[in-house]
């Protein structure tokens, strides 16, 4: 062979096989119309951790704090097209600015909680309560809960007198979307939210004789039929429950695994264990892909706690005959820190301002106590 034929061999074969194995274009499908690719981000039990800070070594821990999440939602939401943001709940208690403002300074009048206040600069979509939302009592809950801008929600908890879901049991939300060549859909996106029955007995004192709590994927089995004849398209739901194969109970504190395993459920969003996934945690629970973060083919994910790390899914879906579907839906959790705790971002200036006064409040606090 002449040699230069040989060599322009060479570099064809080259170029051929450099687009079949390294081209990121190879794996991909071309966009297609009425296919939209929508994030989902999550945030859950922040446990009123606002501030990269250490209230009790009174100094800056860079692992914590929804300063630091808040970089990552901007760069998550600036990646993509289409994007929402939910918190799943255990955001108002676990740390001494939670306790100041609870039992120390209380809620004035007409102002905001700090936590809701960054709720809403951020502008979440809609938020879980949590069981430790019931630590300070209901009326401080139903008092502070005023100040979210957003719907706050629940189905499984009860009020006794009623008889009826005690919070918003579920929202039916409106957004308009983008899908892959640019054209405009409008999505109803159904969002509902539990939590472990076993708030009957952690707060006793606080719910008894006032609210009851069912069981979990009960709950689901009743409302979803009611959001799905009320147009939702998707159905992601807000569980402040975490991850566990254990056999089924109704009363089971732990429940995502079965929400996963019926139909209706799109997303799950999970919480309650300050665990990870998906993480190497989970990878002996059955039907579960830690790779892609699927339990039983539906994507879930859970962003540990403290506003350690933010949690994405990311759906692909697609309308056919009128009908909104998943057609691939993974997920993957980003932490602010990396395992030594140095600072994998910086915090978002606007978000601490906003939440210096009650921070700054809690440090003096803290200081005048002579801890
Ligand atoms: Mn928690
Ligand atoms: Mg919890």
């Amino acid at each position: 062979m002449h040699k230069k034929t040989f060599t322009l061999l060479i570099i064809l074969s080259l170029f051929l096989f450099s687009h079949t194995f390294f081209s990121p274009l190879a794996e991909s499908t071309p966009n297609q119309p009425g296919v939209v690719d929508l994030r989902i981000l999550e945030t859950t039990d922040l446990h009123a951790s606002l501030v990269n800070y250490d209230y009790y070594q009174t100094k800056t821990d860079n692992r914590i704090g929804l300063v630091k999440t808040a970089t990552l939602i901007r760069n998550a939401r600036n990646e993509v097209q289409n994007s929402l943001l939910f918190d799943d709940g255990d955001h108002l208690k676990g740390n001494p600015l939670g306790e100041y403002l609870a039992r120390i300074r209380g809620i004035h009048k007409g102002k905001i909680h700090p936590v809701y206040r960054a709720f809403n600069f951020l502008a979440y979509d809609a938020i879980a309560i949590g069981n430790h939302e019931f630590n300070y009592g209901l009326d401080f809950l139903n008092a502070a809960i005023k100040g979210a801008k957003m719907p706050v929600i629940n189905a499984n908890v009860y009020s006794v007198k009623k008889n009826k879901p005690y919070f918003t049991p579920y929202v039916i939300l409106k957004r308009n979307v983008v899908d892959q060549t640019g054209g405009k859909h409008e999505l109803n996106i159904g969002v509902i939210s539990f939590m472990p029955t076993q708030i009957m007995k952690w707060d006793k004192a606080n719910l008894e004789g006032k609210v009851i709590a069912k069981p979990i994927v009960d709950t689901a089995k009743e409302f979803i039929p009611i959001m799905k004849s009320k147009g939702a398209d998707i159905i992601v739901a807000l569980a402040h429950t975490g991850i566990s194969s254990e056999p089924y109970s109704d009363e089971m504190e732990n429940a995502v695994y079965y929400l996963t395993k019926g139909p209706g459920i799109d997303v799950v969003l999970a919480g309650h264990s300050h665990s990870v996934f998906p993480g190497p945690v989970y990878k002996n629970i059955p039907n579960t892909n830690i790779k892609t973060g699927q339990i039983n083919g539906k994507p879930v994910v859970m962003a540990g706690a403290f506003g350690s790390r933010l949690g994405i899914i990311d759906l692909t879906i697609q309308k056919s005959n009128g009908n909104w579907k998943v057609v691939k839906g993974t997920s993957l959790t980003r932490p602010i820190a990396d395992e030594s705790g140095n600072p994998l971002v910086r915090k978002d200036k606007g978000l601490y301002k906003l939440v210096k006064p009650e921070h700054q409040e809690t440090v003096d606090y803290i200081k005048k106590l002579g801890l």
